[in-house]
């Protein structure tokens, strides 16, 4: 079931998000970013948002 919930995660958010200070794209995995792990190169923020989102 852990399964299901990382292929629906891949679904929605895909591998890229943008930094929603600076709008730099990076590629990193979902569920690091919901456990904000990762951080933004080039302001240092921490809020992402996936990159398809209309
Ligand atoms: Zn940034």
């Amino acid at each position: 079931m852990a399964t299901k919930i990382l292929i629906a995660q891949k679904r929605l958010f895909g591998d890229i998000f943008v930094c929603r200070d600076c709008s730099k794209k990076i590629r990193t995995q979902a569920v690091r970013v919901i456990a904000r792990k990762v951080k933004c190169p080039k302001c240092n923020g921490k809020s992402f948002r996936p990159v398809k989102k209309k």
